[in-house]
């Protein structure tokens, strides 16, 4: 039988496995999800927002039990991993409280008669998650289309199989159907597979951009439709007129985020030349204070990466831009400790030529770029194949007027990008296309039907 793996990057000791799921059981998984979205879809957005706030309830209860999880799989700051757990709670509350008028009937004014748009469950959706935020990435998707009416199948990411059994747990402890949501484990590269199957009627996925590409292949070789939030490589600008001392926190830290693995970090620090010295020495010195440790424990700075071959990767790509003139001022290298852990890397000297610029660095690594003017930022900024999100400090009328030259889905303005579940979600250019989150995200997997009653006095036939 083959499995799937659980193993604690801090360590890099295996805590669990898990069996692959079989061919016929998949199959049975497909035809229960299916029958199981003809009753849910039935089912009152009253009775659907009681189960989902019995999730958030439950997750909170055990908020403890369910963040030491996401640390010992993935290696998140144990105190991220409790942040975590509440704000994904939180999207069960958010879409509990406000699916019903979000997909509440919207009239249209027309001279043919009575006009309305009705939105419809369409089905069972695969979603295809990555580990970085093990609960969030699931739940910002989950819980807008369970409340739809939708079914779910999930297939998280592979290092994170006891996440992924938390959620299923949780849901169905709340009292959701057998088969609305059911978790999945299938390595990646089998997934693809699932689009054929005519009973699957959409896909959301959130990954990479060569899995992104695969999924969005198959989607469309079946006409189904398809989310894709991939990578990112955000700018994060600073003016010489920002407020200095909290525009450099919100770079560093913001970059260290999660080990520097999320979507949304600030990828790319591009800073007046006249700020930029200044900046490089208070990043220099709190990199020089970072102290390295085991993630369970609060007092870490620096928790490992979430796999051995995250660890790997990264290394290749930092060896690369230095091979290619970049200068690596700060770490870089893998730390002697036990497990995946590597000393974070301040990068200086990077143009738009090198690999490091072109690709996502999806680790603890600061990369600075030193520009003239705004002009030149702004071009800077937009010179990436990526669009997902964005930042810029500076005084309110100058960042603002950037923000809008900036070409991503998301820019925000003196605070770092961030997700929240009124607030859309998502990108442009290679990091994907549709939108989670909000009223955006809720309706990506409904029929927006149109129903027209002619009244009579203006019917035309
Ligand atoms: P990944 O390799 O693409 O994996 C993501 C998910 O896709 C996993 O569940 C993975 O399963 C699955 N998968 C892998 N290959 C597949 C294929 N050929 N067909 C279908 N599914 C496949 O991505 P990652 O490198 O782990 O995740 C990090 C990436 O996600 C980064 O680029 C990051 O920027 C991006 N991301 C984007 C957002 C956003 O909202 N835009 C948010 C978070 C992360 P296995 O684990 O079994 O391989």
């Amino acid at each position: 039988m083959r499995t799937i793996k659980s193993v604690n990057p801090a360590t890099n000791e295996l805590l669990k496995e898990f069996d692959t799921i079989t061919p016929d059981a998949l199959q049975a998984v497909i035809a229960k999800a299916d029958e199981a979205f003809k009753a849910w879809k039935e089912t009152s957005f009253a009775e659907r927002a009681a189960i989902l706030n019995k999730a958030a309830d439950l997750m909170m209860s055990k908020q403890r039990y369910y963040a030491e999880l996401i640390t010992l799989e993935m290696g998140k700051k144990i105190m991220e991993s409790l942040a975590e757990v509440e704000f994904s709670s939180e999207y069960f509350r958010y879409y509990a409280n406000n699916a019903e008028a979000l997909l509440a009937d919207k009239k249209i004014d027309t001279p043919l008669g009575d006009s309305w748009l009705s939105y419809e469950p369409i089905g069972v959706l695969l979603s295809i998650q990555p580990w970085n935020f093990p609960y969030y990435q699931v739940l910002r998707v989950a819980a807008p289309q369970l409340m739809a009416g939708n079914a779910m199948i999930l297939k998280h990411a592979s290092n994170v199989p006891q996440c992924a059994e938390a959620i299923s747990d949780i849901l169905s402890e709340a009292g959701l159907p057998n088969g609305v949501f059911t978790n999945i484990y299938l390595p990646g590269s089998e997934v693809e597979l699932l689009l054929d199957d005519p009973r699957i009627k959409g896909v959301m996925f959130t990954g990479s951009e060569k899995a992104g590409a695969s999924i969005a292949s198959a989607a469309g070789r079946n006409i189904k439709k398809a989310t894709l939030e991939l990578g990112g490589s955000d700018p994060l600008i600073i003016l010489d007129d920002a407020d200095i001392d909290a525009a450099f926190s919100a770079a560093i830290y913001g970059r260290l985020y999660n080990a520097g693995q999320a979507c949304v970090s600030p990828k790319r620090i591009i800073i007046q030349e006249s700020v930029a010295e200044k900046f490089l020495e208070k990043a220099t010195a709190i990199f020089d204070t970072l102290k390295m440790g085991d993630p369970m424990d609060p007092e870490t700075d620096i928790p490992p990466l979430s796999s051995e071959s995250s660890v790997e990767e990264i290394l290749i790509q930092i060896e690369r831009a230095v091979l290619e003139g970049a200068r690596l001022i700060r770490g870089g290298y893998r730390s002697d400790r036990k497990g995946a852990y590597i000393e974070p890397a301040i990068l200086t000297d990077i143009t738009p030529g090198m690999t490091a610029f072109k690709e996502e660095i999806f680790g603890p690594v600061l990369m600075i770029y030193k520009v003239k003017d705004e002009r030149e930022a702004i071009s800077l900024a937009n010179a990436t194949d990526f669009g997902l999100g964005g930042a810029v400090f500076g005084s309110n009328a100058r960042a603002i007027a950037i923000a809008r030259k900036i070409e991503s889905g998301m820019v925000y303005v003196n605070t770092l990008t961030a997700a929240s579940p009124e607030r859309p979600f998502g990108g442009t250019k290679n990091s994907g296309f549709g939108r989670e989150q909000s009223e955006a995200g809720i309706m990506e997997f409904v029929n927006v039907k149109n129903i027209v009653v002619a009244n009579g006095a203006r019917r035309d036939h």
